[in-house]
C-alpha cells in the first residue's frame, strides 16, 4: 500500500505523541552510575527528522544528556566504515543476546563471542577495533569525528559523567578481560575500555540524535550537511543490528509492538530508524527494568501508531513536499 503523508501530519503526530507520553509515570533514573541518578527526571524531548532535512522538535530537545549505549551505534558504523560489515560479523558478531546489556553470561553462551557491537561486550570490542591501532588520541578523534559527521554537529564530553562511570565500571572491566582472554580485544584492553567509557559519557541532544537516525534512514547521507557519511551498504547492516538487539532482552517485544528498530541508552535516550522514511529520537531519564526510557518508548510507539507506520508493513511511504 502507498502511504502519502504531509509534513504537518508528522508534526501533529510528534506533538500528540509527546503529550501522551508525558503522562506516563513509572521507571527510575539509572542508579548504578552516580551522575545519571541525579539528572532531573522530569526532562523529556522528542525530535523527528526526514531524509530531506525537515524536522520537528518538541520539549527539551536541546538538553545535553549522556548518550550512553546509543554511542554503540555510531562506533559500529565507524568500524564498518574502516573495515567492512563482513569483518564486523567475523570479529564481533551480529546476534541478539536475549540478555541484559552488561551480561557476562552472554559471552560464555555465544562461544566466547561478543555477539553484537550493540551490547557492552561487543561495543568494547568495537572500540578496540577502531583505527589507527595503538593510538588512543587518534582513535578518540576518529570516534568523535564520526559522531560529528553523523549528527552534523559535535558531541561534548560530560567530564563528571566520565569520571562517575570510570570510577564504577567494574562489570565492564570484567567483560574486557574476559574478552581479552578469548582473543576478542584487538588493541590494548585498558585503552579499549577507556574509549568505550568515554564515548558513553558524551553529551548529546535529541536534535543531534534525530539527525544521526535520519542519516541512517537516508542510507548514509546526512540530511543537514548533505555529506555522505557512510556507504549505502552499511545502512541495512546497522539497522539490522539495531532491530535485533537495540532494546536488549526486550528487543523482540519492542519491534513487534512499535514497528521501528530503535536503540536505547541508560542516559534515557532512544534513537529510532525507519529506513527511507525518517529518523526519530527521544530522551527522558526514568528507565524500565531493562534500562530503556519509559517516556521515550511511549512517545515513539504512539508516534508510529498515529501515523500507521511500521518497518514490516510493506508500505511505500512518502512525505509530500511543503507547498
Ligand atoms: N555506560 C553504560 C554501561 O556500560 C552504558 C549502558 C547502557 O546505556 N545500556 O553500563
Amino acid at each position: 500500500m502507498d502511504i502519502n503523508l504531509t509534513f504537518s501530519q508528522i508534526s501533529d503526530a510528534a506533538n500528540e505523541a509527546y503529550q501522551y507520553a508525558r503522562q506516563q509515570k513509572g521507571g527510575a533514573n539509572a542508579n548504578y552510575i552516580p551522575y545519571l541518578a541525579n539528572i532531573d527526571s522530569g526532562l523529556f524531548g522528542l525530535s523527528v527528522m526526514l531524509p530531506d532535512g525537515r524536522s520537528v522538535n518538541v520539549g527539551d530537545t536541546g538538553y545535553r544528556f549522556g548518550i550512553e549505549s546509543v554511542s554503540k551505534v555510531p562506533t559500529a558504523i565507524l568500524c564498518m566504515r574502516q573495515t567492512s560489515p563482513q569483518t564486523i560479523l567475523q570479529k564481533i558478531g551480529a546476534d541478539a543476546t536475549g540478555l541484559p546489556f552488561n551480561s557476562i553470561f552472554a559471552i560464555l553462551l555465544e562461544n566466547d563471542h561478543p555477539s553484537t557491537p550493540l551490547v557492552n561486550a561487543g561495543a568494547i570490542s568495537a572500540c578496540s577495533m577502531v583505527q589507527p591501532a595503538g593510538d588512543a588520541d587518534a582513535k578518540w578523534k576518529a570516534i568523535t569525528d564520526n559522531i560529528t559527521d553523523l549528527c552534523g554537529s559535535a558531541p561534548v564530553l560530560i567530564d563528571e559523567l566520565y569520571k562517575s562511570e570510570s570510577d564504577t565500571n567494574f562489570n565492564n572491566r570484567a567483560i574486557t578481560w574476559l574478552l581479552k582472554n578469548y582473543g576478542r580485544i584487538y588493541d590494548d584492553p585498558a585503552m579499549s575500555l577507556d574509549l568505550y567509557t568515554r564515548q558513553c559519557s558524551l553529551g548529546i541532544t535529541t536534535e543531534q540524535l534525530a539527525v544521526m537516525a535520519a542519516t541512517i534512514a537516508a542510507g548514509g547521507v546526512n540530511p543537514l550537511t548533505g555529506k555522505r557519511v557512510f556507504d549505502s551498504g552499511i545502512a541495512p547492516k546497522i539497522t539490522t543490528l539495531i532491530a535485533t538487539v537495540g532494546f536488549y532482552q526486550h528487543s523482540g517485544d519492542w519491534l513487534y509492538t512499535s514497528g521501528i528498530p530503535a536503540k536505547s541508552g541508560v542516559g534515557g535516550g532512544v534513537l529510532g530508524v525507519l529506513p527511507g522514511v525518517l529518523g526519530i529520537a527521544a530522551f527522558a531519564p526514568p528507565l524500565d527494568a531493562a534500562g530503556n526510557s519509559v517516556k521515550a518508548q511511549a512517545a515513539i510507539l504512539r508516534f508510529m501508531e498515529i501515523l500507521g507506520l511500521g518497518i514490516m508493513n510493506g508500505d511505500r511511504v512518502t512525505v509530500a513536499a511543503d507547498k
